[in-house]
């Protein structure tokens, strides 16, 4: 016969030990939780006793409140989480979460678990949720996101989420937050040329390789010393470097893959610790830019095949692998990884992607991957 004691009240150091210790030497513990939630202790504890009077009038002493439940059948299952969903908003609506709460009960899900991760510069809260596959709930909880403006992003609740995995980033507009192609097309004296096939191409109305070869061309005899000036120019998006250093820090790997160029990607690699990369590389000649691209042009499927790569190189299964993008280019990327996160990205990449980021702040993305802000921080210290 198991009896279950669960102990609610004002917590203070020791008093689990109190509690444990009044329980005798002889009795076996068969299932243990406790929790504290701003300064209220939670203590659920199954023991295979009926012999509690002591117990009890020790919690009347420390003015805990007891529930005693007996049952003959083993200690009650707790219920296995099957998704996590991650909340992400610059101000958290009680009514907006009130929403969310309810969808997961419509659809047969229930609470388990609410944890806030971040406070600042984003509100982020972690919700565990048993009863539901993942997969139902994203597609629930996708199109209500997009409504009340809170990023919402859902995952299995697998061993997935413990451990080291490879991240592969896009540069331009993502891991920056410029255009490299139009900084250089600003050197070159061709911006409005280069402006105009960029936005169809990141609008996916242009074949990607096709339109970088139009546009590289447009800077044939630019010198080389432009390339230098725009490595000046590049202005990192804000938790870029927090995001890296974090990762690294917890044995990531971490890779860059670029429609851009390697004389720019490259150094920011460097800079950043960032393992591996993979962009294009501009033809030089005299000093001068060619117009041209050497080498196979790294496109929507090469950014895709670039994280197969290192994925393997690194042994990672896909599913241990994240990519973040913003532009249409990224689509096979973000598909091919086991989470594909958008980054202020366009709809229709938002749309087909795991998880969509829209605070300005890349290192947004640690709290999708579990990881908490008080971590990041106390990494730093
Ligand atoms: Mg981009």
């Amino acid at each position: 016969m198991n009896t279950t004691l669960t102990f609610t009240g004002w917590d203070r150091p020791g008093i689990t030990a109190e509690l444990l210790g009044s329980l005798g030497d002889s009795v076996e513990v068969r299932d243990i939780e406790q929790l504290v939630v701003q300064g209220r202790l939670v203590l659920s504890v199954a023991v295979d006793t009926e012999d509690v009077d002591a117990v009890r009038g020790l919690a009347t002493q420390l003015g805990l409140q007891l529930d005693v439940t007996s049952e003959c059948a083993a200690v009650v299952d707790r219920q296995a989480a099957s998704a996590i969903a991650v909340l992400m908003s610059t101000a958290l609506a009680a009514a907006d979460v009130g929403r969310i709460a309810g969808e997961i009960a419509d659809r047969g899900g229930n609470i388990e678990r609410i944890i806030r991760t971040a406070e600042y510069p984003v509100t982020a809260i972690e919700v565990t949720v048993s009863g539901v596959p993942a997969s139902v709930l994203k597609q629930a909880l996708g199109p209500i996101s997009t409504q009340i403006g809170v990023d919402v992003a859902v995952q299995s609740a697998d061993i997935i989420r413990q451990g080291a995995r490879l991240v592969v980033m896009d540069v331009d507009s993502t891991l920056i937050q410029d255009e490299v192609i139009d900084l250089l097309a600003r050197e070159a004296g061709c911006e409005a040329a280069v402006a105009d096939v960029t936005r169809r191409a990141m609008a996916g109305e242009l074949d990607f390789a096709e339109s970088l070869r139009d546009r590289v061309a447009a800077l044939a005899g630019t010198p080389v010393s432009a390339l230098a000036t725009v490595r000046d120019a590049v202005r990192l998006t804000p938790g870029a470097r927090t995001l890296c250093r974090t990762l690294n820090s917890l044995g990531y790997r971490l890779a860059l893959v670029s429609g851009g160029f390697t004389e720019i990607v490259g150094p920011l690699a460097e800079q950043l610790g960032v393992h591996r990369f993979r962009a294009n590389t501009l033809e030089v000649q005299d000093g001068r830019l060619t117009g041209r691209v050497v080498g196979p042009i790294v496109d929507r499927a090469g950014k895709a095949q670039a994280l197969r790569e290192f994925a393997e190189e690194f042994g990672f299964a896909a599913s241990r692998t994240v990519a973040i993008g913003d532009g249409a280019n990224d689509l096979d990327m973000l598909a091919a990884a086991g989470l594909g996160v958008a980054f202020n990205a366009k709809p229709a990449v938002a749309a087909a992607a795991d998880a969509s980021v829209t605070a300005p702040y890349l290192d947004s993305v640690l709290y999708l991957l579990g990881i908490t802000r008080g971590q990041v921080e106390a990494l730093t210290r």
